[in-house]
C-alpha cells in the first residue's frame, strides 16, 4: 500500500489547519480507518513516524480508530458479517453486499497548540 503518501497528504491537510489558525505545532491527528481500506494500521503509524519529520508535526501524537466494516444486503436487509473473510456475498440470500461502512480513512480532528512557542530552536 501506498501509506507514505497517504499519510504525506494528511499531514498537509493539518499542516495547513494549523497555518491558518496561526500555530506552528500540531499536537494531535486522529484518524478514522475502515477496516476494509486494506491499510495496516502499524504500517500507518510506521509511515507517520518518519513522515512527520521535519513538519509541524512533528510532536503529534497520532490516534487512528479502526472503524469496523458493516455490510447490507439489498435483498433482505440483512447486515451479516462475511462469511468468510472479504467474501461481499450475503450469507442469508446470496446477494451481493453493499458496503455500509468500513472503507473510510479520514481524519476525525487535528489538535493544534495555540500559542507560538516561546523559544524557537535553530540548528
Ligand atoms: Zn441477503
Amino acid at each position: 500500500m501506498h501509506e507514505i503518501s497517504i499519510i504525506e497528504s494528511i499531514l498537509e491537510v493539518a499542516e495547513e489547519k494549523a497555518r491558518e489558525a496561526n500555530s506552528r505545532s500540531i499536537t494531535a491527528i486522529k484518524l478514522q480507518l475502515g477496516e476494509f481500506t486494506a491499510i495496516a494500521r502499524e504500517a500507518l503509524e510506521f509511515a507517520f513516524e518518519v513522515a512527520r519529520l521535519g513538519t509541524l508535526a512533528e510532536h503529534a501524537r497520532l490516534e487512528v480508530e479502526v472503524v469496523p466494516m458493516i455490510l447490507h444486503c439489498v435483498v433482505c436487509n440483512a447486515e451479516p458479517q462475511p462469511a468468510r473473510p472479504m467474501s461481499l456475498i450475503c450469507c442469508q440470500c446470496g446477494f451481493p453486499l453493499q458496503i455500509i461502512s468500513g472503507k473510510e480513512l479520514q481524519i476525525e480532528f487535528i489538535e493544534i497548540e495555540e500559542r507560538y512557542p516561546a523559544i524557537t530552536a535553530v540548528a
